[in-house]
């Protein structure tokens, strides 16, 4: 299944105004390449950007074995672990 695209707003780097994405590329399961237009026509900026994936906030139920993203410090590891071995718990 491949990823959706799913980005509201990217901001200008110079001039902070807000770009359209004007092309996108998957280069890895967990990194899209994006290619910014700033809207602000004195600035003009064109730009490529990566979104990456750089922590879980709230593991998968159906996790890809081959994909690795550490979990945040957030996370109750104990609470997480009773989740997973009693699943009707975690309703
Ligand atoms: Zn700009």
């Amino acid at each position: 299944m491949a990823a959706v695209l799913s980005v509201r707003r990217v901001a200008c780097p110079h001039c902070g105004s807000q770009t359209r994405i004007a092309k996108t590329k998957q280069l890895a399961k967990t990194c899209r390449e994006i290619t910014c237009h700033c809207e602000n026509d004195q600035c003009g900026c064109v730009f490529v950007a990566e979104i990456t994936p750089v922590r879980i906030l709230s593991p998968s139920a159906i996790p890809d074995p081959d994909i690795f993203i550490p979990l945040s410090r957030h996370i109750d590891l104990k609470r997480l672990q009773g989740e997973l071995f009693n699943p009707v718990a975690r309703a």
